[in-house]
């Protein structure tokens, strides 16, 4: 169940984390082949991935957005695109009013944990 916003994100006090990165969904891995994809995206530098908390997969690449100024403002505020004007909005939760990760995984030693586990659960 999604946690009731009672307060807006505290954008002033931000260093804007979500301008920061692009997060893409992909299709839940289900063969050992997408197991080895996401083994591939894991070998990049500044790619992640993660599961959030609804247990979707999505591809991560950690990169600055080019409109981000030196004060975290954004340089085309009026023309931001709906994605930026929605992150935030209740009843979504931004990454400053909680971890927005179920599962992350940084390096190919992280999803072979999580697989590991995973086989151990069955047993
Ligand atoms: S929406 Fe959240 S992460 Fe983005 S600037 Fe505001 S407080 Fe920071
Ligand atoms: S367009 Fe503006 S609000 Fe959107 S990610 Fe870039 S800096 Fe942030």
């Amino acid at each position: 169940m999604k946690k009731e916003i009672i307060t807006p994100p505290p954008c002033h006090a931000c260093d804007a984390l979500c301008c920061r990165y692009v997060a893409i969904q992909i299709d839940k891995p289900t063969e050992k082949r997408d197991f080895d994809n996401i083994r591939w995206y894991l070998l990049h530098k500044n790619v992640q991935v993660f599961r959030d908390l609804e247990k979707d997969w999505f591809i991560e690449f950690i990169t600055p957005c080019e409109q981000l100024g030196p004060d975290n403002a954004c340089l085309v505020y009026d023309q931001r695109p709906r994605i930026c004007r929605e992150h935030g909005e209740p009843p979504m939760l931004c990454e400053q009013l909680d971890n927005p990760y179920l599962n992350l995984f940084q390096t190919v030693a992280d999803l072979d944990a999580y697989l590991a586990a995973k086989k151990a659960r069955k047993k």
